[in-house]
């Protein structure tokens, strides 16, 4: 086989990327991982690993080295508004709070050590090819062929822009922006603070730091002048508990930000190429399961791209089969998810729902249940 040429290419180094790569590459498989930012960085996300995730884990072989990695253990739940309606509810397990800058560097090294080639700092540029003729992925790094590629470059990216993606023309106007504090403990929870136009997510992660992650309108951040810091004085007036949060936090990283963040079902399948995590679709972050879909996703590819690449299926098969499996598992939590979002940003729906909540917890504990898969936990 030639050096450049490899069963598998996946581009994109977060949680789908590497769970694909890692289980595809201890299958036996030649995996090239590549990935556009130079690890760790800092990614913008709220951090918090729903229950389930640690299921998914296991099965990938990572479950040892991120309970090494420190994550901070949560098991509650605390969803407010600015209007002080407060849900408070036990979490169905433990979840996990830990930062992306080491669990994606951690996952990225078990890719590695796999057996995938690993390849960080390397942004795919273009691709072409089909699953009869193969595939041609034209990188900052040279050129390189394989069978079958997949797509987990995460929310949006210039190959949804190469491959004329549907979803690019959905204009969407939110942004979110994160950084770690210090200075609060918040020991095992996981908070959700409304205010207009958006929310705010903090809960620890190793070190015993506090990740804050806030998603809001673009209207509300420009009324702020544009900028985070402005954003954060501005909801203090309005939510009492988010300023009291505040007031003893310590800012020690940069802010991370991100626009146009979409919840739109952007498919699974583009063309020949199958799409993981992000690529395919993002759930509202208010779930706090969008790693676990990631991974998940990225196993169900992984079986799919296994049965192909042995010639036990052929490529119509994989064309209706992984579509379907992905539509079955995940469309109807992004659906929810969406809805869940939409109403948790207008004050009076929030108001409305986080009171419906706190009187009637099973209401909250189905919507926890019927935003997460079932058969991970
Ligand atoms: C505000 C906010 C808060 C969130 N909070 C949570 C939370 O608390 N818990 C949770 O589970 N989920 C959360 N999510 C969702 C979660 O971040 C994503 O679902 C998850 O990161 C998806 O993983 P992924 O691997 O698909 O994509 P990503 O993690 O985005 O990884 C994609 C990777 O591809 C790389 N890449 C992009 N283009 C290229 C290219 N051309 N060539 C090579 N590499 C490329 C990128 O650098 C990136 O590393 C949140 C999302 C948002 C927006």
């Amino acid at each position: 086989m030639a050096a450049n040429a490899y069963d598998v290419i996946v581009i994109g180094g977060g949680p789908a990327g590497c769970g694909a790569a890692i289980a595809l590459a201890r299958r036996g498989f030649r995996v090239l991982l590549l990935e556009k930012a130079r690890l760790p960085v800092h990614k913008l996300c709220g951090e918090f690993l729903s229950v389930e995730v640690m299921a998914l884990f296991e099965r990938l072989g990572v479950a040892g080295a991120v309970r090494r990695a420190g994550p901070h253990r949560i098991d509650e739940t605390l969803v407010t508004t600015a209007d002080g309606a407060a849900f408070r509810s036990p979490l169905p397990g433990t979840g996990l709070g830990l930062s992306r800058r080491t669990l994606d560097r951690l996952l990225f090294a078990h890719a590695a050590a796999a057996g995938a080639d690993t390849r960080d700092g390397v942004t795919a540029r273009a691709l072409t090819g089909s699953l009869a003729s193969g595939f041609s992925v034209t990188t900052t790094a040279g050129t390189f062929t394989a069978r079958l590629v997949l797509g987990a470059w995460g929310r949006r990216g210039r190959l949804d822009r190469t491959l004329g993606r549907r979803f690019l023309a959905e204009k969407t106007p939110f942004v979110a922006f994160k950084a770690h504090f210090e200075g609060l403990e918040i020991p095992g929870v996981v908070e959700l603070h409304a205010f207009a136009g958006g929310y705010c997510g903090l809960s620890h992660v190793e070190d015993g730091r506090v990740n804050v992650c806030w998603i809001t309108h673009r209207d509300r951040l420009r009324e702020a002048g544009g900028r985070p810091e402005g954003m954060i004085a501005r909801t203090f007036g309005e939510h009492a508990a988010l300023a009291r949060r505040f007031g003893r936090l310590r800012r020690v990283t940069d802010f991370c930000a991100v626009a146009q963040i979409s919840f739109a079902v952007k498919g699974p399948m583009e063309g020949d190429v199958p799409m993981i995590g992000d690529t395919a679709g993002m759930i509202a972050p208010l779930c706090g399961d969008g790693m676990a879909m990631a991974l998940h996703s990225a196993e169900m590819a992984a079986a799919h791209a296994d049965a192909f690449l042995r010639g036990r299926a052929d490529a119509e098969a994989f064309r209706r089969g992984y579509p379907r499996a992905w539509r079955d598992a995940f469309a109807g939590r992004l659906r929810l998810g969406r809805w869940m979002h939409h109403g948790y940003v207008r004050p009076l729906a929030a108001s409305l729902a986080v009171r419906a909540l706190a009187g009637m917890p099973a209401l909250g504990r189905w919507l926890i249940r019927h935003t997460r898969d079932a058969a991970q936990t």
